[in-house]
């Protein structure tokens, strides 16, 4: 773990917003924070690509039609919202974010560079958390590994993780995904930290 802001009020940070490049393993930190810190809520964001084989509506994602999300911007029911790799938007529900922090339970969003700034924005007193391949190499390879896209898919998505590589100074503190285990405590660590 590196710091690029040492003075970040990290103990009274109650959301945190974790991104960083394609497939650097994101979704991977958060479902492994699920299942092992019931004490951390994550937020479930809408989003109108299709469900891939295995996700479930209101667990992966909210899937909502086109119309449904145009209705949902327009009603400001999106903290923050995003076109990602050019292709679908997805967006963060400010109403159950809200609840959490109300409530006081950590809660973190799982978004895209584009996401992240806007809620910096909105709310700067979040803690922002860029999660970075422990090589572009590495990364690279996950991106193929995953097997799930088409070579132009591939392509488009390794120009968005190159300039979302390229923003690791606008976060308050960066962790490695070496291993998932590993980054999921590093990260559960920044979030719960008690105020000095
Ligand atoms: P995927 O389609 O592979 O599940 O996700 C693609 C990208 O969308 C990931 O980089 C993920 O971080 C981003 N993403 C997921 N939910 C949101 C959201 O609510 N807002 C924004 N801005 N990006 C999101």
């Amino acid at each position: 773990m590196t710091s690029s802001d040492a003075d970040h009020p990290r103990g009274r940070a109650r959301l945190t917003v974790l991104a960083g490049p394609t497939a650097v393993g994101k979704g991977s930190v958060s479902a492994y924070i699920r299942d092992h810190h019931p004490e951390i809520w994550i937020s479930v964001s809408a989003t109108t690509r299709p469900p891939r084989p295995g996700e479930v509506h209101g667990q992966h994602y909210w899937f909502v039609s086109d119309a449904e999300f145009d209705r949902m911007v327009e009603d400001g029911e999106l903290l923050e919202w995003a076109v990602v790799h050019r292709k679908a938007r997805y967006g963060t529900p400010r109403g159950p974010v809200e609840e959490m922090l109300a409530a006081g339970r950590p809660a973190l969003l799982e978004i895209d560079l584009q996401g992240a700034r806007q809620v910096r924005r909105s709310m700067p007193d979040a803690l922002f958390v860029f999660l970075k391949p422990p090589s572009w190499e590495e990364l690279v390879r996950r991106l193929i590994g995953r097997g799930t896209e088409s070579e132009e898919e591939r392509t488009r998505r390794l120009e968005t993780a190159l300039v979302e590589l390229a923003a690791e100074p606008e976060f308050d503190v960066s962790v490695v995904n070496s291993e998932i285990q590993q980054a999921g405590e590093e990260l559960v660590a920044l979030m719960v930290e008690p105020s000095a």
